[in-house]
Parts: C-alpha cells; structure tokens; sequence
C-alpha cells in the first residue's frame, strides 16, 4: 500500500527546484510538490540577468555558431583547472543545449541573438526576455498546468531520514513524506554566519553584501549535516568588485579605467568578465585600485563618444550598460570616503594611496603610450577602450570583490544529481541541483549563464533520476 502524501517533494522554487518539478512530471510523476520557504516563488533566480549558458542549442546553430560535441565541457575544466566534480559537469554540459531547448519549449523567451558568456571562444550566452522573472513565470505557469502543487511560507527544517533513506521533509512542525525529495535550496549568502565560515576569502565585515534574495539562507548545510552528506566548493562562487561605500551593486568596469594591484602595476584588460576579475583579484590579496582622470568623469564634448562606449558587454536583454560608481555625481558624493582617492598629480595620487609613486607613475606613462599607440599590447583591452589618463584631477577608487552572486559549497552528487554521504554511498531518496551544490563551480566563476545552466539542466538531471528512483520504489 502507498501511503506517502507525495511521490516526490522538492525544496526550493528557483530554477533548479522548477526544473526539477517539471521534469519529474514529464518522467512519469503525478504527485509532486514544491515548498518554498518565502511567501514569493523564484529565489535568486527571479532577480538575476537571465543569461543561460549552453551549447548546441537551436538557437545556437540558428545563429550559424558551430559548437562542437565536447568543447563547453573541456573550457569549463580548463579554466577550473579540472578543481570541480567532473562527472556531473560533464553530463550537465552535454545536454546545456538540450537544456535551452527545453527552456524554450516550456515558454522560456530568449533573444535570438546569443552573447560570449565569459572566457568562451564562441558565443553560448542565451539571453531571457524579461530576465529571471521571466524565467520563474514562463516555468511555473508550465508546472501548474501540469499538476505540481506549491506550498509557499513553508520553510523545510529538516529531512525526514530513517533507516538510511530519506522519505520527506518536516516544516513547521508538520510531516509531508514522498519517495524521494530533491533539495533546490539555492545558495548561502545572506547568511553571514555561514559565510565567514564557508566562503571567508569573500566576508569583509561590515562591507560583504549579497545581491540575491533573502531566503538564500544555507538550509542545505544543515540537510547535509543530518545526513551526513558531503559537503564540498569551500571559498567558491562569484564575488563582483565593490567600493565598500554602498550596496549597489556594479558588474563590470568602464574601460576607460584602469585597474591596478597594491604595487601600483597593471595586470589585466579591464573590461575582463567578472568571473576573471574575481580571480584576478583573489591572486592579489584581495584588493584592486581602479585609476581614471576627470576627462573620464566630465568628457569634452569632442571625446564625448569616446567616453560613453565604455562596455564590451552589450546584452541584448539588458540596458546599455553605464557606470555606476564611477560618475561624477557618486565620486562627489563619497569624496572623504577613505577608500576614494583624489589628487591634482598622479605622484599625490600615489601617495593618497600609500603606493610608490615610481610605480604608479610608470605604470600610467606606460599606459598612456599604449593609448598613443592604439593598441594595447601588455594586455590585449580593445583599442576604442583606450583614452589616456593625463587631465587632473586623478582619482583612485579602492575596490574589494565583496559583492556576493553566488555560493558555490554545497552537497556532492553524481552525474545523476544523486547527493553521496560522507561513507561514499549514495543516500538514498535524495537529490540535489542549483546552487545547493558544491563541485559545480571551480575556482573560476566561468561566466555569465552557468549558475542558471547548472541549475536547470542539473535540475532537470534530479528529476529524471528522483522521478525513475520513486517508479521503482513502487513497482
Ligand atoms: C542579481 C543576480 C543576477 C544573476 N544573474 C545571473 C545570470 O544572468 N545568469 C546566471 O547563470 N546566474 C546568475 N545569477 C546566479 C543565479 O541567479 C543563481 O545561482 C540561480 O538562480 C540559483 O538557482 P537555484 O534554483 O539554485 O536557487 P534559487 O533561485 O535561489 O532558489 C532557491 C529557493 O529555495 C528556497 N529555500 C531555501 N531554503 C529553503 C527551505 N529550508 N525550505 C523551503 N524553501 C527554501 C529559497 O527561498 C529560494 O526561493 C545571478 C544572481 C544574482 C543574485
């Protein structure tokens, strides 16, 4: 006799748990119900860009990109030097364009024109009409059609777990049981706590914030420690340069900025995608200064072109993007912040900072030529990018990756999203995809689109694998 309440009950209604959902409805389930803790559906991913990483979509090949078989996979290794699970990854990556393709056919509205989504060598960014949201209304108008319930306010508090298996959940005091339950928690950070803990090169007191929403609270590293799952990612995710004045949050830099390490030396194109920006920074302790001139702030109306083509990243579902902080108005208002430097030389600029003025000023002569030249050949930014830094004042903006998009320590799963104990078994009834897992992201936040792809085809992976679990358990 069946007396479960649910054949399967997923936690979490982000893209992982909607994805998962969904796809356990089209593998054969009937009785499926997602709990999410807060009184609104979608997690981080209703608030997030709505760019989905993936290759060999049809929107891809439409687009005349040829992509071949294993490529995404192999960059995605290389540039997380191979420090991520790769059993999964691979499996997510082979299917990332079936993913977009799934996407699409449950409503999801991406733009036809695809974007580079990080350090890709062809463009696999899929663009979402209408961002998260869209992605979170297009899904969960698709789950309801089919039957998936929801229970919203329902915070899970913990698994039910008994002779080895986990049979369901416990919310509020009451018990809901299923054949196995798929954890889609999201991520960690707006939880300090856990983040001083588990991704301390991120938490600056006072200045670390987090951009996503409130209920990324890290339930799953209390599921994990009832379980005795394995928890793996520790210091991972995405972590976006912050001037420490405000909350607001700023992805990438003006190019006509230049962006220097303590030694007043330059290390990179800065129009780099945040992900490598992240990285950059992690290798020099943690702290950059981002140098530009008042031409930058109050461009003659003769440069003024010049000036306001600051981006390389132009996303068709995105506004143009524009400076944030680096504006006359901002740097005006925090002028006596300590972490914002002005001078009428680059020497007191130097000295503003406590950076050798030899360096600094070499560093910007050497810049200057480059721009002269048109080309920058020491680190390969785009010409138009290129205006000299030469009209006083000068300004150096301290910056810290402090600004949190995602954590990467969670659960280890297999190439079917099953989570594995700390014994190396499986454990069994249990699942997990989207940001509650760790092992997805390496060292190197890939780029722009691979939170969403691993969420949804991860998610899509715990579903087929949860939903093919419960028809056995009742065959
Ligand atoms: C501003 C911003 C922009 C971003 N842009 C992009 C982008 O363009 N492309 C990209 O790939 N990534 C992007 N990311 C990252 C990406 O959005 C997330 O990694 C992804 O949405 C996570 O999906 P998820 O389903 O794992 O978690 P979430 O979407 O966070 O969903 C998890 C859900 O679980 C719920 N929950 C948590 N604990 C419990 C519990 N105990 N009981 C019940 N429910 C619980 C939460 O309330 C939440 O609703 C962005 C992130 C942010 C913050």
């Amino acid at each position: 006799m069946i007396d479960k309440d649910f054949e399967i009950i997923v936690i979490g209604s982000g893209l992982a748990g909607l994805a998962s959902a969904l796809t356990a409805v089209e593998r054969g389930c009937r009785e499926v119900l997602v709990v999410e803790a807060e009184g609104v559906l979608g997690g981080s991913t209703r608030l997030c860009g709505g760019v989905v990483m993936g290759s060999r979509s049809r929107l891809q090949t439409a687009a005349g990109i040829e992509d071949a078989e294993d490529d995404m996979f192999k960059e995605y290794m290389a540039i997380n030097v191979w420090d991520v699970s790769a059993g999964p990854v691979e499996r997510w990556a082979a299917r990332s364009g079936e993913t977009i393709d799934w996407l699409q056919d449950n409503g999801v509205p991406f733009y036809e024109r695809l974007i580079y989504s990080g350090d890709d060598r062809r463009p696999r960014g899929h663009c979402v009409e209408g961002g998260g949201q869209a992605i979170v209304d297009a899904l969960v108008a698709r789950c309801r059609e089919v039957g998936v319930e929801f229970a919203l306010g329902n915070r899970v508090d913990e698994l039910i777990y008994t002779d080895g298996r986990v049979t369901g959940v416990r919310s509020g005091g009451e018990d809901l049981t299923a054949e196995a339950v798929i954890v889609a928690t999201g991520g960690f950070g707006a939880n300090p706590e856990y983040l001083a803990q588990h991704y301390p090169i991120a938490w600056v007191p006072g200045e670390t914030f987090y951009i996503g929403s409130q209920g990324a609270r890290g339930d799953h590293l209390k599921f994990s420690t009832q379980v005795d799952a394995q928890l793996t990612g520790e210091n991972r995710g995405l972590r976006m340069l912050n001037p420490g004045v405000d909350t607001m949050h700023e992805a990438f830099l003006p190019g006509w900025t230049v962006l220097l390490d303590k030694r007043g030396h330059r290390f990179c194109d800065e129009t780099a995608p945040y992900g490598i920006l992240d990285s950059l920074l992690k290798a020099r302790d943690n702290v950059g200064y981002v140098v530009f001139d008042d031409a930058a702030l109050r461009p003659p109306a003769d440069l003024a072109d010049r000036y306001a083509d600051a981006y390389k990243q132009v996303w068709p579902n995105h506004a143009k993007f524009k400076p944030k902080h680096y504006t006359a108005d901002v740097i005006e208002q925090y002028k006596d912040h300590e972490r914002i430097h002005i001078a009428e030389s680059l020497d007191a600029l130097a000295e503003s900072i406590g950076i050798p003025a030899d360096d600094l000023c070499g560093t910007i002569a050497r810049y200057n030529h480059l721009v002269e030249t048109g080309e920058d050949t020491d680190f390969g930014k785009a010409g138009r990018f290129l205006n000299p830094i030469s009209t006083a004042p000068f300004y150096a903006v301290e910056v810290r990756p402090t600004a949190i998009a995602h954590t990467g320590y969670g659960m280890r799963i297999d190439d079917h999203a099953r989570v594995i104990g700390v014994d190396g078994n499986l454990i069994e009834g249990l699942y997990a995809a989207g940001e509650c897992t760790g092992g997805i992201v390496g060292p190197t936040y890939s780029g722009s689109g691979s939170s969403l792809a691993s969420a949804a085809g991860i998610g899509r992976m715990a579903g087929e694998a949860a939903a093919d679990y419960m028809k056995a358990a009742r065959a």
